[in-house]
């Protein structure tokens, strides 16, 4: 840092910005002084000290010396007073109507595809938000970067072109007053400080000097030897090469070249090293040569003196000042523009502002990007100026263009990308091409960059090519169309001369193209090399939409379109010479004659790029159109118009695709085949393959119709095969023969039948996309998307779908996953053409097999004849005359005939059906004509030459007599139909003739014929239909066994428990005499003495591995369900909670009540016997340790597998164990509960439990105190009581279920806790409770959310999985010591009984209840335990324990509710004053005693009520499950319905509760007193209630996904708003919405990264380990894509539920729709979330899509 005296004012100022403190405001003002050079001396001085620590900028303070040091002072000369106060006046004087928003990369934006000029037009989000455009259709996209905001733009938008906030009349100062808001001193101010500015702006940043500085700058004092090595940009290098090298270069770590790195990729340059000269120069040759060693090139480093360094970074420091300058007033600008635009007189050095354009490409990319910044907030926003810039620019174009050409940089940077701005405004565009002449400068560009791809003959030749190179050369491509996009309506002179100039000069770049990468038939051998195709087709897609452009130019204007004709005729002619040399042969058939010079498609050298050729077309379909070919002649004599030579070339590439359909060409490779698809493809077929059709069309209507046939015949190399029968036996040659032959009359097909171009036929645009969107979906129902990829689209990228889709197509809503399908309207159906010339092989065959199947269905022939197409227009009415002619004739009776005679090698069925095709188009054809005109004008007699006999003796007969042999041709029976609407049509041609000349005799014997014509058809029809009916019928029946089927299995398997009740009935009525209506009664209690029967099934299972069937038995061999165990936070309450990713100290025992995080066991109900499913683990582990390259979509080591039958993730197997039927006579039991009421219960359980410790603890004292008010008792005497009321030996598992008991609990414990796998641990055990009340409670939230019933409507899946589990957990004490279980059973009481209270137990509101409920239930039996004998309760021991344990934690959960409900407020009074509300308010009093007062008794009885039965119901509704999964003791009735009140009633039944659930505590009220008073007394609750400050309140709240707007820009705008929360630049970012919690996310991005055990975890895997417990769900806004993961390795792509209104989704925005919310599939996503199915879909997704397994999706 430079001494104090230097910084001096600096310093001084940077405290505060009083005016009085900067006296240098004086000295400049001065008038003595010469501003520039006291501005320059000024910055001399500060400059580099300001910049002095490159290496390590401290960025702010850096900020606030230049504030206060250079540009305060700056603006206080400028504006004559305080800056701050001036800009704020200046600001709300209102500003331009241009928004001038200038796009970041990944920024939205919109475009109307109603209203604007062109697809370029956009608006930024606040703009369309504020706009009309909202309601229109639009489009949304990301920017790539570098465009702008067109908001103001009135050439932009042919309606609404401001949005509310940029229309004038909504800023709050009128017009005028933003007009000349700058009075005449600030002005003179700028006009002398803005030129120095600038000047050493431009001066600074395009220095060369590495060690020197100007003069002006150079400050005397010693240059000190202080020097920067600077590194900079380029788009070779990849980011770990950057790294590499410097790692190499400079010796520094990773972190600090990472460092380096990222801030070169954003500024484009950084300082690396810092030193001497010598030393900076030895780092710059030691990162060249480690950068070349990576890659070919080397870095671009430089060596930079640190004054230099330090001025070039004020200079852009400047730039940025002027870019916020400009915003303030249009003056401002103006005076800007004025001093750039400004030439130095009598110089040729350009301008400021060219100096910078033509400085461009050597610029770095920071400076770059306040540059382009800067034009667009100057010149962009001033159309004067935009003109006079855009006059530089096209006076620059070539030298631009070059530049970035060999630039390193991407398009986004470089100054040329600013094209688009100017060159797509209309009234700009007019005046470049008229003034500047646009359109030749830039063809001329282009064929300055393009003749490096050029050959020997001036042909483009693309082999070895650069794809880089020769995408920037698509730049200027891109250029020309966007010049053309707007068509000028009024033509001046100098448009005409300069655009047919333009014109012209494009001609030479197609000459280039025409007739180039010729190719030649391979023989012989194979090809070796597939030679380079697809830059040559990229240029052909490229140029498609511009020569179309260019021919509607030609087309406004006659006299244009004529001459341009003219030249577009002559460069063809130019181009046909090849071949003259050869002497012309002669070839004779059917009398006529053709004349020509041998060619042969197979032999010589063919190309399929013809564009000068195809352009002609094109124009000369305008030339028919607009009638202007009737004045050709004055244009192109006829001697000169050699029309076959026009065709030649054409016809050639049509017989090229012919003979590569026959396999001629196999030897030629792949490049033939894609060259030949993309020839007929949507993408390239308007300007290759249509284009050659209209050509042969011409060519036909212009060449006499035998010579044209003779032509073709030749040139498809089929002379010989119509000459004469060869008889050969070269199959091979028979079959390419055939091939060659089915093209050609394809072809001929082609030539008359298509019409569909308007000026070939009168039919509109309209017409011509209505026809090919019914084509489309004769094939089949299609997604608007899939249609529109199959329509051409047009300069402004639209199809033109949208106005005609309704007229032919009814839309059919999506289901909840697919897309909404278009579906053909009935009445378009005869429009369909099978031989559609858009059609490729299959979708031929397709559409051809929909509408024969569509007719049978409607029981009518299957006949499928031309529509009968448009009529000509005049200039190609010749063209018919094709289907008349002598070799016509020859060529459809030649084939005939062939069939006829069973000459099967030579004919085809496609081949015959094209030879009706044709027949149907002349029969058409006539019948047209006779009904437009008089029979005499007609003179199309397809009729008179069809019937008669031909003179040769091949042509005996004729082809109505060969039709109906045809009939008769077995092969042929499927064309049996059309033969006969052939002959009909015969018919009705003849009678038409007749009737005409005949008029009345004709009418008569017509209608005779018909009859006898009618009653054949009629009774084919009678026999058709009978067929149809029976096959009918056939189909009822059918239909009916299966409804039948249906009917029986839906009876069969109709609800499990209805099943069950009944065999259960049986079952009691043989095993006891009870009467019916009490067994009745007891069936549907499940605690207590009335404990009804549990419904146990013998079970037999089949084993999905070796499908053999087992019983479920306690004794056999163990079998499994395939079962997958995660961790789970879908019922949190809390998400900020933070929670433990390792579990190593984590005590499980207890659940809080904000369910954080649970573990959920989930399983797909698959079967497996143990040992089937080992063996099958074994071998997919086997299987993968051999092949380790494999990536592995599971986690072996955690176990993880795929269900061998659903392809489920799995991680682990579920034993079945069998439920132990248990049945109590409810007699002995009833008298039991004189003896055993709940006091004495617990009296007999704490002698039980103090027995042990006792025994425990080895003599010493008891440290449980007496807990009953009776006194202590004998303990001795009591330990042993327990046992009295009945025990049973345990249930002794096989050692097979044992196994499996252990492996199961162990998982549960590792996945869970997340640690490594320990069997002994004593905690497994209470994770497996924990899991059984977890997995329960998602399940009966699950139901909950779903409004189903609690019981009868879980999934199969559901319901087999959660009887295991719960079975499980039961089963699973008895791998475990004892003595554990009763520890945990003890520390858990401690919640209920305070007297077991040990200092971990946690207070009544810490627990929740329900895992407490589950955990003492399963553990409780261990206190039956005695040394030697393994003992369990007896089925009556269990109901009291059941029912006690239950009742106390339902008393303790009453309790909590009670608690929490003290901070409700009564919302209304209720005048309730039921026995409940009774109950409640006298319970209240008791509690507000106990806890002195802090529990107010203000509450309302009936709110205390209502909150207690609102807020128990979930525990109820889970306790049921439970028990119910535990006990199989049938649920009542009405918990197999939804019915809220009977729902509380019988749930009370079945768990042994009086509904007015304060009765328990009246009931035990002796017991239950002093646990009541303990419970209050607890300091936590006394703190709660204290404070009103309950976390946690009853019911729990249901977790949804969060909610979305309906709209998707919605989102977008939010995401727009987005900031990254660690980085303050504007660089992409990814935005990513957490669907779980909301939270708006910096995906993808190295600021957000986070280290988590030691990883680098992206933003999203980071948030997902809190938020999902690792499982998460999330939205990519920008691409519009859910995300799944699962831990840091897996997740997937799952589509967004938003549609657009065609029913698709648009991943990735490519469409750009407006997307709309769809509930039902958002619901979708929330029950995958809730039934815990995320990572099955994630394994699904990647088995299936193994694409996404590069991702690294750690870092997302
Ligand atoms: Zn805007
Ligand atoms: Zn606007
Ligand atoms: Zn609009
Ligand atoms: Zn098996
Ligand atoms: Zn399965
Ligand atoms: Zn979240
Ligand atoms: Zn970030």
């Amino acid at each position: 840092m430079a001494d104090g005296a230097d910084r001096g004012p600096a310093a001084g100022a940077a405290d505060g910005r009083a005016p009085a403190q900067a006296p240098e405001r004086a000295m400049w003002c001065d008038e003595r002084f010469d501003f520039q050079s006291t501005f320059l001396q000024w910055l001399a001085k500060h400059v580099p000290n300001i910049y002095s620590a490159e290496m390590d900028p401290l960025v702010e303070e850096q900020e606030e010396m230049v504030q206060a040091g250079i540009l305060y002072p700056l603006e206080c000369y400028l504006f004559g007073e305080d800056p701050d106060i001036f800009l704020e006046k200046l600001q709300q004087s209102g500003t331009s109507q241009l928004c001038g928003k200038v796009f970041k990369g990944g920024e939205t934006t919109y475009s109307c595809r109603d209203c604007a000029v062109d697809p370029t037009c956009v608006l930024c989000i606040d703009c369309f938000q504020n706009s009309i455009h909202k309601n229109h259709r639009y489009k949304m996209h990301n920017s790539t970067g570098g465009g702008f905001c067109d908001c103001g733009d009135t050439e932009a938008w042919k309606a609404g072109p401001l949005c509310t906030k940029h229309e004038p009349g909504a800023s709050s100062s009128p017009k005028e007053n933003s007009e000349c808001q700058l009075n005449e001193e600030i002005m003179e101010h700028s006009r002398r400080v803005f030129p120095s500015v600038i000047k050493y702006m431009v001066d600074m940043l395009i220095w060369e000097e590495e060690k020197e500085l100007p003069v002006e700058l150079t400050i005397s004092r010693e240059k000190a030897d202080s020097y920067y090595c600077v590194l900079f940009n380029d788009e070779h290098h990849s980011y770990d090469h950057v790294i590499y090298s410097l790692q190499r270069a400079l010796g520094c770590e990773l972190g600090e070249a990472q460092l380096h790195t990222t801030a070169i990729d954003k500024e484009g340059r950084r300082a690396v090293k810092a030193g001497h000269y010598a030393s900076c120069q030895e780092a710059k040759e030691e990162i060249k040569r480690h950068s070349e060693n990576v890659s070919q090139r080397p870095l671009h480093v430089e060596v930079l003196h640190a004054d230099v360094m330090a001025h070039q970074k004020f200079a852009l420091r400047l730039g940025s000042w002027l870019n916020k300058l400009m915003s303030y007033s249009s003056d401002f600008r103006q005076i800007f523009c004025q001093i750039c635009l400004k030439e130095e007189a009598g110089s040729e050095n350009p301008c400021f502002i060219s100096k910078l354009m033509l400085w461009d490409a050597r610029l770095h990319k920071g400076a770059r990007k306040v540059l382009h910044e800067l034009i667009f907030s100057s010149f962009f926003m001033e159309m004067e100026y935009k003109k006079l810039f855009a006059v530089e620019f096209v006076k620059y174009y070539k030298a631009l263009q070059k530049e970035y050409i060999s630039d390193d940089h991407d398009r986004v940077l470089s100054v040329t990308a600013l094209s688009v701005q100017m060159f797509t405004v209309p009234t700009l565009a007019r005046h470049l091409i008229e003034e500047q002449n646009v359109i030749t400068t830039i063809t001329e560009t282009l064929l300055e960059v393009l003749p490096e791809y050029l050959d020997k003959n001036d042909k483009f030749n693309f082999q070895g090519y650069s794809q880089d190179k020769l995408k920037r050369v698509y730049a200027v491509i891109y250029d020309l169309r966007y010049v053309l996009v707007s068509k000028p309506t009024v033509w001046t002179d100098g448009l005409r001369e300069r655009f047919l100039e333009g014109f012209v000069s494009f001609l030479r770049i197609l000459t280039c193209m025409q007739g180039m990468e010729e190719i030649k038939r391979q023989i012989g051998q194979h090809i070796e090399v597939d030679p380079d195709w697809e830059a040559a087709i990229a240029i052909q897609m490229q140029l498609k939409n511009i020569l179309l452009m260019f021919q509607e130019w030609c087309a406004c204007d006659e006299e244009l379109l004529l001459r341009s004709y003219r030249e577009c005729h002559k460069a063809v002619m130019r181009c046909s010479t090849n071949g003259r040399s050869r002497e012309k042969t002669v070839f004779h058939l059917c009398g006529h004659t053709l004349e020509s010079r041998p060619y042969r498609v197979s032999a010589d050298p063919v190309s399929i790029h013809l564009p000068l050729s195809r352009t002609l077309a094109g124009l000369h379909v305008r030339l028919s159109k607009t009638g202007a070919i009737s004045r050709l002649h004055e244009f192109v004599s006829p001697e000169e118009f050699q029309v076959e030579l026009l065709v030649e070339y054409p016809l050639r590439c049509l017989v090229l695709v012919a003979q590569v359909a026959a396999e001629m060409w196999r030897r030629n490779g792949l490049s033939l085949i894609s060259q030949v698809f993309y020839y007929q493809d949507v993408k390239c077929r308007e300007e290759m393959y249509d284009k050659d059709i209209i050509m042969l069309q011409i060519g036909a209507s212009l060449m006499d119709p035998n010579q044209f046939l003779l032509l073709i015949l030749q040139r498809y190399e089929l002379v010989d095969a119509f000459k004469k029968i060869k008889p050969t036996k070269d199959q091979d040659l028979i079959k390419q023969y055939n091939v060659l032959i089915e093209e050609m009359l394809q072809i001929l097909i082609y030539v008359v039948g298509e019409r569909y171009v308007p000026g070939i036929s009168n039919v509109t645009k309209e017409d011509v996309i209505m026809r090919e969107i019914i084509h489309l979906l004769c094939i089949e129902p299609m997604a608007h998307s899939a249609i529109t990829k199959s329509l051409p689209e047009n300069e402004n990228n639209e199809t033109g779908l949208e106005n005609v889709i309704d007229k032919v197509a009814t839309f059919k809503k999506p289901g909840v996953s697919g897309h909404g399908v278009y579906e053909l309207k009935d009445e378009c159906l005869k429009e369909f053409n099978m031989f559609f010339y858009h059609y490729t092989k299959t979708q031929h065959s397709k559409a051809e097999h929909t509408q024969k199947k569509r007719r049978k269905q409607e029981n009518r022939d299957e006949a499928l004849p031309p529509p009968p197409p448009p009529d000509f227009s005049p200039a190609f009415s010749n063209v018919v005359r094709l289907l008349t002619c002598d070799v016509m004739m020859h060529i459809l009776r030649t084939l005939l005939q062939r069939a006829v005679e069973l000459e099967t090698h030579l004919w085809t069925e496609a081949m015959i059906q094209m030879v009706l095709h044709l027949l149907s188009l002349g029969l058409l054809e006539e019948k047209q004509q006779l009904q437009k005109s008089p029979e005499e004008e007609v003179t199309f007699d397809f009729y008179h030459k069809a019937t008669r006999m031909g003179s040769s003796a091949m042509n005996a007969v004729n082809v109505l007599m060969l039709l109906e042999k045809l009939k008769r041709v077995p092969q042929l029976e499927a064309q049996k139909d059309t033969v006969n609407w052939i002959l009909q049509m015969f018919d009705m041609v003849k009678r038409l003739r007749e009737k005409s000349s005949l008029a009345t005799v004709g009418a008569t014997s017509g209608s005779e014929a018909t009859k006898a014509d009618e009653s054949t058809q009629d009774k084919e029809k009678a026999e058709r239909k009978r067929k149809a009916e029976a096959a009918r019928l056939h189909r009822q029946k059918i239909m009916a066994q299966m409804s039948a089927l249906q009917r029986n299995f839906i009876e069969t398997h109709k609800l499990l428990y209805e099943n069950t009740l009944e065999t259960q009935g049986k079952d009691d009525a043989i095993m006891e005499e009870e009467s019916i209506t009490s067994a009745i009664d007891y069936s549907r209690i499940a605690l207590g003495p009335k404990r009804g029967p549990s419904v146990s099934e013998k079970e037999i299972l089949t084993c999905i591995l070796c499908q053999e069937e087992q019983e479920v038995k306690l004794e056999s061999a163990a079998m499994v369900l395939s079962a997958c165990v995660q961790k789970s936070t879908a019922l949190t309450q809390n998400r900020s909670r933070i929670l433990e990713l390792s579990g190593d100290t984590l005590d499980p025992l207890f659940m809080h009540p904000d369910l954080p995080c649970g573990t959920h066991t989930g399983s797909c109900g698959h079967v497996m016997h143990a040992a089937c499913w080992q063996k099958y683990f074994e071998a997919i582990q086997l299987n993968f340790r051999q092949r380790l390259h494999v990536e592995q979509i599971f986690d072996l080591e955690n176990g993880e597998y795929l269900c061998p039958l659903c392809k489920s993730l799995c991680n682990t197997v579920i034993p079945i164990v069998p439920l132990q039927a248990q049945k109590i006579n409810s007699e002995d039991a009833e008298a039991v509960a004189q003896i055993l009421s709940l006091a004495r219960w617990l009296e007999i359980v704490t002698g039980r439990i103090s027995g042990y410790s006792m025994k425990n603890a080895k003599g010493e004292k008891q440290n449980l105190p007496p807990f009953t008010s009776k006194g202590s008792g004998n303990s001795a005497l009591e330990f042993h009581s327990i046992l009295s009321f009945g025990v049973q030996s345990s249930a002794k598992y096989s050692s097979s279920i044992k196994e499996m008991l252990v492996l199961f609990a162990t998982t549960i414990y590792r996945v869970g806790l997340k640690v490594a796998p320990n069997e002994a641990d004593s905690r497994i055990p209470m994770m497996t409770w924990s899991t059984c009340a977890f997995t329960i409670q998602c399940i009966e939230n699950l139901l909950e959310t779903e409004g189903k019933p609690l019981f009868g409507s879980l999934q199969n899946r559901q319901h087999s999985g959660l009887k295991a589990l719960v079975q499980f957990a039961a089963a699973q004490r008895t791998t475990s010591p004892q003595v554990l279980i009763q520890k945990h059973l003890i520390r858990l009481l401690g919640v209920l009984l305070p007297n077991f209270k040990g200092e971990d137990t946690p207070s009544l509101l810490e627990v929740d209840m329900f895992h407490v409920l589950v955990g003492a239930v399963l553990s409780f039996p261990s206190l039956y335990w005695e040394d030697a004998v393994d003992l369990q309760p007896s089925s009556v021991s269990s109901a009291y324990n059941h029912l006690y344990l239950f009742h106390l934690t339902t008393l303790a959960h009453i309790m909590q509710i009670v608690i929490s409900s003290a901070t409700e407020s009564p919302s209304a009074h209720s005048s309730d004053n039921s026995e409940e509300a009774q109950s409640a308010q006298s319970f209240c009093r008791e509690v507000c005693q106990y806890t002195s007062g802090c529990f107010s008794q203000d509450i309302p009885g009936w709110l205390v009520w209502d909150c207690v039965k609102k807020g128990i119901m979930p525990y109820l509704r889970c306790a049921a499950l439970f028990f119910h999964y535990l006990l199989g003791v049938s649920p009542p009735e009405e918990l197999l319905q939804v019915s809220e009140e009977g729902q509380f009633k019988a749930l009370c039944s079945y768990l042994s509760l009086p509904t007015n659930l304060f009765l328990l505590f009246r009931e035990y009220w002796d017991t239950v007193n002093p646990l009541l008073q303990r419970w209050c007394a607890d300091p936590v609750v006394l703190t709660c209630l204290k404070w009103k400050s309950i976390a946690i309140r009853y019911p729990r709240k249901r977790n949804h996904l969060i909610e979305l707007p309906e709209d998707y820009s919605c989102l977008l705008n939010q995401a727009s708003q987005f900031r990254c929360p660690r980085s303050s630049d504007d660089e992409q970012k990814h935005p990513v919405l957490c669907l779980f919690c909301g939270a708006m996310l910096c995906s993808q991005n190295t600021c957000c990264q986070e280290l988590v055990n030691g990883e680098e975890l992206g933003a999203c895997t980071s948030h997902a380990l809190q938020c999902g417990a690792g499982v998460c769900m999330f939205l990519k806004i920008r691409e519009c894509k859910v995300v799944l993961i699962e831990g840091k390795t897996r997740g997937c792509l799952y589509p967004a539920p938003y549609l657009d209104e065609y029913g698709e989704t648009d991943p990735g925005l490519k469409r750009g729709n407006p997307l709309h919310l769809c509930q039902e599939r958002y619901r979708k996503l929330h029950l995958l979330w809730q039934q815990h199915c995320i990572i099955e879909e994630i394994a699904r997704s990647q088995e299936t899509n193994q694409v996404f397994f590069g991702f690294n999706w750690q870092l997302l």
